[in-house]
């Protein structure tokens, strides 16, 4: 879907001059004369460009920005964008103030890199707003934390103003170190760039920064020189965030770097939180073992694996004895504790590469890779004595005693019948392959259930 523009302008020549080079540019443009008409509006617009007449004071834009919402940014055309101007506009909420005789190109650049912003900070609420609903919302990074600015290239006049205004730690800093420092993952909160004159330095060091892991994150900010609006238009398409004309004020550059800053924050915390949900569907949050979906999902790519290198593989699949009964004698608080022990006791007696995962109530799965049959009777002996050979302490319930049965199913006879078959190509014959090496693990599972319990029992295929 094209995203959506809304102009605001009261001059017409501006509104299709305008609508015509971002309709050129394939977004969805509508426009209209005045701020009150935007407010009637309601459909969704991803980005508000604002035209500002000599005549208007900028912080008349403070009216139009709380119609459109704190997640919409805002970008401001101005006949006149004194650094005075600029810093009335961008202290009453727009994210950028460029002058209407700005190219065409750093139109397009400019906005393509807000559109990306709104996105991320509309991303971010939207998935805030997923997570509170299943009751894990982190909070919000700390805004109020000092942060670290590296300034590079940075000449004496805007130093003095950068350290005068912000609230941080401003480091200075050459080429080689910020690229010492990337590499090392010790990157700032964010890269201040100051390029007076030449953008080969630009091309240079932006891409080598959005190439390292950590640095990737660190939002830049680019100071060019006014009258060249060329090395801007550079500077975005490589991958800056933000760029601001020399001269500005002092507090311009602050409050373009708390913008930065509070962008870097929110997704951080997105990034966060998404690895912290991932790791939530992947595990069982009673034992923190892997959950079945991930074991079911591992043992297919494993599978597939083997069937092209020829690897051999064993299953077993490990269940309590009696299990009811501990419930029923101790309660169910006594079980959970239980089973979360069994789970330690597992895990220790495996191998790293060794997978263990809760397959349902009080039924563990053991994936060995690369492990004969041989090898998985005597690891499967070894994890049966450590759930039997001494009780789990449960607190208030005192020691329960528990067994286990194991059912064990090597997974080479399979593969190589499905291989021998020529059937072993498609994702859907490693499933039919999965299923048959777990029934002939339960199978026998059910062999050592009959014969007594607290015992192994090998499948027959
Ligand atoms: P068998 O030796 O034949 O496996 O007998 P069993 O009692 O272990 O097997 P059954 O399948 O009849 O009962 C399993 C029990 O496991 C029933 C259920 O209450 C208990 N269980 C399943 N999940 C949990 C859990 O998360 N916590 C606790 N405390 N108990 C659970
Ligand atoms: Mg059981
Ligand atoms: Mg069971």
């Amino acid at each position: 879907m094209p995203k959506s523009v809304l102009i605001i302008d009261p001059l017409p020549i501006h509104r299709i001059r305008l609508s015509a080079l971002l309709e050129g540019a394939q977004y969805a443009v509508v426009s209209i004369d005045e701020v009150a008409e935007a407010t009637r509006r309601d459909q969704d617009v991803d980005l508000v460009v604002l035209g500002l007449s000599t005549a208007q004071a900028p912080t008349s834009v403070q009216a139009t920005v709380r119609a459109v919402g704190p997640d919409i940014p805002v970008l401001c055309f101005d006949a006149d964008p004194t650094p005075l101007r600029r810093l009335l506009a961008i202290r009453s909420g727009v994210r950028d103030v460029l002058p209407r005789d700005c190219p065409d190109n750093l139109i397009l650049a400019r906005l393509r890199s807000l559109l990306r912003e709104g996105e991320a900070l509309r991303e971010c609420e939207r998935r805030r707003m997923t997570a509170a609903s299943f009751g894990f919302a982190e909070a919000l990074g700390d805004f109020t934390h000092r942060a670290r600015i590296e300034c590079v290239g940075v000449g004496v006049d805007v130093s003095a103003l950068l350290g005068a205004a912000l609230g941080h730690d401003v480091e200075f800093s050459d080429m080689d170190g910020v690229i010492r420092e990337a590499a090392a993952e010790m990157p700032p909160d964010v890269y201040v760039f100051q390029v007076a004159d030449d953008p080969a330095a630009l091309d240079l060091i932006l891409p080598e920064l959005r190439d390292r892991n950590y640095a990737r994150h660190a939002p830049v900010l680019v100071i060019y020189p006014q009258d060249a609006p060329e090395i801007a238009t550079r500077a975005l398409a490589l991958g800056a965030t933000d760029i601001v004309p020399d001269p500005s004020s002092g507090e311009e550059f602050a409050l373009r770097i708390d913008a930065l800053l509070r962008l870097k924050r929110l997704s951080d915390t997105l990034r966060r939180s998404d690895e912290r949900s991932h790791r939530l569907a992947a595990t069982d949050h009673l034992t923190g073992l892997y959950n079945r979906r991930y074991a079911e999902t591992y043992l297919g790519d494993l599978m597939m694996r083997m069937s092209e290198t020829g690897g051999a593989l064993a299953l077993m699949v490990v269940d309590l004895d009696h299990f009811k009964r501990v419930n029923d004698r101790f309660g169910h608080t006594a079980g959970d504790t239980v089973l979360r022990e069994v789970a330690d006791r597992l895990r220790d007696n495996l191998r790293a590469c060794d997978l263990v995962s809760r397959h349902g109530g009080e039924e563990f799965l053991v994936v060995l890779p690369d492990t004969s049959v041989e090898e998985a009777m005597l690891t499967a002996d070894r994890l049966r004595r450590a759930i039997s050979e001494r009780p789990v302490m449960t607190g208030a319930s005192g020691p329960v005693s528990v067994t286990a049965s194991i059912g064990v199913a090597p997974g080479r006879a399979e593969v190589i019948a499905q291989r021998k078959n020529g059937t072993f190509d498609a994702p859907g014959d490693v499933g039919m392959s999965i299923s048959t090496v777990f029934s002939a693990a339960d199978t026998a599972l059910y062999r050592a259930k009959g014969a007594g319990r607290n015992r192994v029992e090998l499948s027959d295929v």
